[in-house]
This record gives C-alpha cells, sequence and structure tokens, in this order.
C-alpha cells in the first residue's frame, strides 16, 4: 500500500472550495486544498446581491466571510497552480507548477472557467490592445470615457452596471433584444441613463490611428465611437488538469458527474462550473452546495 500524504486534495481556491475544506475537515480527512486565485471568479465581482443572508456586497468580502468561516476548521493550503492530476493504481498524483508531487486517495477539482472569446477578427487582432474580458479588472482605466460591453447573459449586465458608474457612456450591444439574464439585472441596466442598448448588432470591425480606435462599425454599418470593447460571453470549463485521464464530458466540454458529484473515474470528484450538475446555472449559491456534496461523498466513500 503507497503511502499517501493526504485523504484528500482539493484543487481549486473558487467560490465555494471553503464550504469543501469545512466539510473535509469536520469529516477528519485529512486534506490539501491547492488554489491559484484566492476566491476565483466572484472575487471580480464588484456587487453580489443574490446570496442567501447578503442584501448586497462586493463578491471578495463574501469569499472573505466564507475564508473566515472555513479557517475555523483547519486545514492546509498551497497558493500555486496544479500542472496535472494523474491516477496511480488507487490513488492520485497531484504535480504542481514547481514540481510538488502529492498523493492522495481522493481528489476534489473545481478550477472554474475560463472566459470564451467571440472568435471574431477584430477580437483577435485587437485582445489587450482595445478589447478585453474582465471589466472588474480594467474598468478604472476608462474613467469618464465611453466603452462597449458585448454580451447577453447576467455577467455581461453586472459589469456593463458596474462601469456605468465609472464611465461616459456604456454602449451594451447584443445580436438579439432579449437578454438571458434576471430580469431584476435588466430593468436595472434599463433604467440606468448612461448605458445605452443596441440591440439585434454585432461588431464588425474597428478602425483605428496612432491615437487609439477611431470607430467601431457594426453589422447595419451603424458607427459608434468608444474607446475600448469588453467582451463577457459565454465561459469554457477550465479542465485541462485531468487531461490525460479522459473523463467523460458533454459537448460544451464539462465533466460529466453523477448525483454524488464523482466524475467517470473512482474517487476523482468535481465541482460546479466545471461540471454538467450545475446545469450550467453558474451561480455562486450553487456551487458552494455541490462542494458540500463532493465532499460528503468522499466521506461516504472513505468509510468503506
Ligand atoms: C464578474 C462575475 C460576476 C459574478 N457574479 C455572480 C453573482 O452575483 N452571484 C453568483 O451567485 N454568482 C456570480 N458569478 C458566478 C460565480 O462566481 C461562479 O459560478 C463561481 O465562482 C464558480 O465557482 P468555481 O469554484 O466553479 O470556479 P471559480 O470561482 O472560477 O474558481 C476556480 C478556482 O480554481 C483555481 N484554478 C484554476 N485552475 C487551477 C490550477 N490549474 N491549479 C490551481 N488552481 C486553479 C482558480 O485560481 C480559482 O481559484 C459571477 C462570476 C463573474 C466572473
Amino acid at each position: 500500500m503507497t503511502n499517501l500524504d493526504y485523504d484528500l486534495i482539493i484543487v481549486g481556491a473558487g467560490s465555494a472550495w471553503y464550504p469543501a475544506w469545512m466539510y473535509a475537515s469536520r469529516y477528519k480527512l485529512k486534506n490539501l486544498i491547492i488554489g491559484a486565485q484566492p476566491g476565483g471568479a466572484l472575487a471580480t465581482s464588484h456587487k453580489v446581491e443574490n446570496y442567501p443572508g447578503t442584501i448586497s456586497a462586493p463578491g471578495k468580502e463574501i469569499m472573505d466571510w466564507f475564508k473566515d468561516h472555513a479557517e475555523q476548521s483547519g486545514s492546509e493550503i498551497l497558493s500555486e497552480l496544479v500542472e496535472k492530476v494523474e491516477k496511480h493504481e488507487d490513488h492520485f498524483h497531484v504535480t504542481t507548477a514547481t514540481w510538488k508531487e502529492l498523493k492522495a486517495k481522493y481528489v476534489i477539482i473545481a478550477t472554474g472557467n475560463n472566459h470564451r472569446p467571440l472568435w471574431a477578427k477584430w477580437e483577435q487582432e485587437f485582445m489587450g490592445k482595445w478589447v478585453s474580458y474582465c471589466a472588474t479588472c480594467d474598468g478604472m482605466f476608462f474613467r469618464n470615457r465611453d466603452i462597449i460591453m458585448v454580451g447577453w447573459w447576467n455577467t455581461a449586465i453586472t459589469e456593463a452596471l458596474y462601469l456605468a458608474d465609472i464611465c461616459k457612456k456604456v454602449y451594451l450591444v447584443h445580436r438579439k433584444d432579449t437578454f438571458r439574464a434576471e430580469n431584476s439585472w435588466v430593468e436595472k441596466m434599463k433604467a440606468t441613463e448612461n448605458i445605452e442598448l443596441v440591440l439585434n448588432e454585432e461588431v464588425e470591425e474597428i478602425t483605428w490611428d496612432a491615437l487609439g480606435m477611431t470607430w467601431v462599425t457594426l453589422k447595419s454599418w451603424k458607427q459608434l465611437k468608444a474607446d475600448w470593447i469588453f467582451v463577457a460571453v459565454w465561459t469554457i470549463p477550465n479542465a485541462n488538469i485531468v487531461d490525460s485521464l479522459n473523463l467523460e464530458k458533454d459537448n460544451e466540454w464539462c465533466l460529466i458527474v453523477d448525483s454524488r458529484q464523482e466524475t467517470s473515474l473512482k474517487g476523482l470528484y468535481a465541482a460546479w462550473d466545471i461540471t454538467t450538475n450545475s446545469n450550467k446555472f453558474k451561480q455562486t449559491i450553487m456551487s458552494a452546495a455541490e462542494w458540500c456534496l463532493a465532499a460528503n461523498s468522499v466521506h461516504e466513500d472513505n468509510l468503506r
């Protein structure tokens, strides 16, 4: 029998790893958390208004509360990137970016998503120059300036609202005239004076000179004047660390898990944005629940 370092290694420091940690520690599983960006995606959100018990707070603040709570339970944390997860007989090897190789009986991964590009020519050509994906990260550079947001889900709308507080004008460009977002956000957006909805439109091309973007031309050939374009569309699961395990995935590359959060490989569990169980409803309350469920399933397996 191999000498294992841990019962459980949890990979990902996203919005719900704290609950998994809390549960795993309460079950007295010897566990380690390895994660790169503490707090994950939610920590980048300027305002969250749908987490129970919290009327309105920055995502980072909510994540700090999660962390304070979980720290009471005690666990080890390693702030690092994981390079790969491999299975060796009845246990897993987790290799980090600094070549630490750690062995555990069970692994839970929840490495979230990456922004999905539109794959438009203008986006690929000018990425980082006049186009980016994270308004929360870059919005402050555009104080009192005009920007364009492309998207139609909650993230695009909440980020447009965030930008409206900073920028002079926000054009929200969407290829349809209906949104796949919560109505309360849509209503807030419509009531915000400096957000202009540009519907049934798509960005077609960017023209520029030595000073920056001159015009943004839309599909209808209408032109907008703006300093930057933010893109907030769909995302792709960030599951490359388990590529060599050939796990079952759906047609959107989400890991298929059963009702206990177990993947197609025994002993490997996955939670939230990278899984199918989420029903693609990517919200923190759901992710917290999946993490707890995964930790509970590890506990049940460990008793067998
Ligand atoms: C701008 C924005 C606003 C949002 N607003 C809301 C909201 O108001 N309400 C709501 O309920 N939800 C909101 N969400 C959605 C919510 O944040 C996500 O559903 C949730 O964070 C997903 O959790 P996760 O743990 O699956 O992934 P993430 O939170 O993305 O966490 C993934 C973690 O894995 C780590 N990681 C990735 N790869 C590796 C690796 N190789 N090695 C080590 N660590 C790795 C990352 O650093 C990160 O810590 C928002 C999301 C965004 C982007």
